[in-house]
């Protein structure tokens, strides 16, 4: 069996043991992505791009003060990393 990713494979958020995990078309949890990034086993944002995803960071978890900003910048630095970006 495949093991759960500890954090989205997306957006970098932390998964926290399935409870924010995305949807396959089955309807079974999602081992890789989050529910804000993926769900019935598509992304929901199919067209996004790297770039574009920093932006969403900056725009969601960045408004929500200075903690927010960081997790947002701290983010960012590890999005390259994750196997939606990877190349
Ligand atoms: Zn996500």
């Amino acid at each position: 069996m495949d093991k759960f990713e500890k954090q989205c494979q997306s957006c970098g958020m932390p998964l926290e043991e399935g409870k924010k995990s995305g949807s396959e078309i089955d309807g079974s949890l999602s081992k890789m992505f989050c529910v804000n990034c993926y769900q019935e086993g598509k992304f929901t944002q199919p067209d996004l791009t790297l770039d574009g995803m920093k932006l969403v960071l900056d725009n969601t978890i960045g408004k929500e003060g200075l903690r927010g900003k960081i997790i947002a910048f701290l983010g960012k630095m590890q999005l390259p990393s994750l196997k939606r970006w990877k190349v």
